[in-house]
């Protein structure tokens, strides 16, 4: 089941500059990762129920420089938090939707993640993510 918006992925060309913006809002970075299989490097801002993420390619070849280079810094997708990602995984492929990944893979903070193309999700690029279980 598709629970909330887990975070706004927003792209940048660096996480130090652009978060100042965010600080201006009253916001605050706590968490800031490298996703080497991703080649990004990703900062976390909680904003009310949902997060924004900032990402900043770790390379030339990263997929978020690509987009930089063709549409510059902006959304780059949103992302649905699930219980189940397995489940929606199957649901999703089965009713027509094109995902990005054979099956869902270590996003940030371990969570498991897969992407829906935009060209079958009304031109937006979506993830799901189910996050890690916190042993607390
Ligand atoms: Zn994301």
């Amino acid at each position: 089941m598709i629970e909330g918006v887990d975070h706004i992925g927003i792209a940048v060309r660096s996480i130090e500059e652009s978060k100042a913006l965010y600080e201006r809002l009253g916001l605050e970075v706590t968490h800031i990762e490298e996703v080497p299989q991703e080649l990004v490097r990703v900062a976390m801002i909680p904003c009310g129920e949902t997060r924004i993420e900032l990402l900043e390619p770790m390379s030339e070849a990263s997929p978020v420089q690509k987009f930089l280079d063709k549409r510059g810094p902006g959304i780059h997708h949103i992302c649905m938090r699930t219980d189940d990602i397995g489940a929606e995984d199957h649901r999703l492929r089965v009713s027509g939707f094109q995902l990005l990944r054979e099956q869902p893979s270590l996003g940030a903070e371990g969570a498991l993640v897969q992407f829906l193309h935009p060209k079958t999700a009304g031109g937006v690029l979506l993830e799901l993510s189910e996050p890690q279980e916190h042993s607390e």
